[in-house]
């Protein structure tokens, strides 16, 4: 459910015009989750809209629970019976971040994510894109498990910059003050590389986060990790990410996944600071460390101490770093897990 098809519901049922806030009111800031929940309005009313109009434009298929409690992951099954997956994660107390997906399946086939294995079955619509979050801020308000969600990051399944038009109008939707009303900077697009988009963002979404997945600092290596480099290498990126930071005066974020002897040697560091550093000003990049999770693929895990030198060697050198939490391995719902063998649903 969005503003447009609050406003589409009330014309079509020739409803009076100032339910619309009281529907909004119910659903985007109380989590009512049916009409029939809304008891601002009158019951045959509310009966008639539950019958015709679910709120979620999903059913929730299967949800797991990692053993930690710290992350949970939604199997949603799409009115086409597609399946995508949305995970929540609570990395520290009280903070609740959601990890959205804006295309079923995945056309890029980077080698080290699962989602590339599905191939591309479709572009999701701004609303399901929407609905991922309006389904967990039912679940937090069920579950009374927190105040409120707190952040959205599209890194879930799919890439955002080849489903353009949605992911941008979902970003205006959860920023629109009468719906989500979530702040820009609370939102984050990551994409593994699409240059005009990039361009786009910087003018369009100057306060919402932007993260390139990027993992290896080499264009021949980066081509056989991740095919899309053949289109946009790295120089193509990284004058895209310094116009970003001339207009917007952001931090971009470099997500770097590192992989046991492929991307994790002294020699990828130091080519990674030397690429870092065309990115100007450099001091407004800051660089995610990933430790893989290993899926089926051949790609391997790198030691924690590992990271931790890697991490230790980029900031000696002048580039921050953090190495990121991994959630939800327990329940593949980790960075790089997210696949869905839709033939077996
Ligand atoms: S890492 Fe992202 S862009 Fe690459 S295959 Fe997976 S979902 Fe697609």
């Amino acid at each position: 459910m969005d503003s447009k098809q609050i406003e589409q519901i009330i014309e079509d049922e020739g409803i009076e015009k100032y339910r619309a806030e009281q529907i909004r009111q119910a659903i985007f800031q109380e989590h009512a989750s049916s009409f029939n929940g809304i008891t601002t309005l009158k019951k045959d009313l509310r009966e008639r809209l539950s019958e015709k109009y679910p709120l979620l434009s999903f059913e929730l298929y299967r949800l797991f629970e990692s053993s930690d409690k710290t992350t949970f992951k939604a199997l949603l099954k799409l009115s086409d019976g597609k399946i995508i997956e949305t995970v929540l994660m609570n990395p520290k107390p009280g903070h609740w971040t959601t990890c959205i997906s804006s295309q079923v399946g995945c056309a890029l086939a980077c080698t080290f994510c699962a989602t590339g294995t599905m191939g591309l079955l479709r572009n999701l619509r701004s609303e399901e894109i929407t609905d991922q979050v309006l389904f967990w801020r039912q679940f937090i308000g069920e579950r009374k498990i927190a105040e409120r969600l707190n952040n959205v990051v599209y890194m879930g399944m799919g890439e955002p910059f080849q489903n353009t038009k949605n992911v941008f109008d979902s970003l205006d939707e959860l920023m629109n003050p009468d719906t989500f009303h979530m702040g820009a900077r609370h939102l984050s697009v990551s994409t593994a590389g699409i240059v005009k988009p990039i361009y786009q963002m910087a003018d369009r979404f100057p306060q919402v986060n932007l993260a390139l997945s990027l993992h290896i600092a080499d264009d021949e290596k980066r081509t056989e990790l991740m095919p899309i480099n053949k289109a946009w290498p790295l120089a193509k990126l990284a004058e895209a990410l310094t116009d970003y930071i001339e207009k917007t005066h952001r931090k971009v974020f470099i997500e770097y996944i590192l992989l046991r002897d492929e991307t994790d040697k002294r020699d990828n560091a130091k080519q990674l600071i030397k690429y870092l550093k065309t990115i100007k000003p450099t001091h407004l990049v800051h660089v995610n460390l990933i430790v893989y999770n290993e899926t089926e693929s051949s790609h391997k895990q790198t030691s924690k101490d590992h990271a931790r030198w890697f991490k230790n060697y980029l900031e000696e050198n002048g580039i921050s770093a953090t190495i990121r939490k991994n959630l939800g391995r327990d329940i593949d719902g980790a960075c790089g897990q997210l696949v869905v063998q839709q033939e077996n649903i």
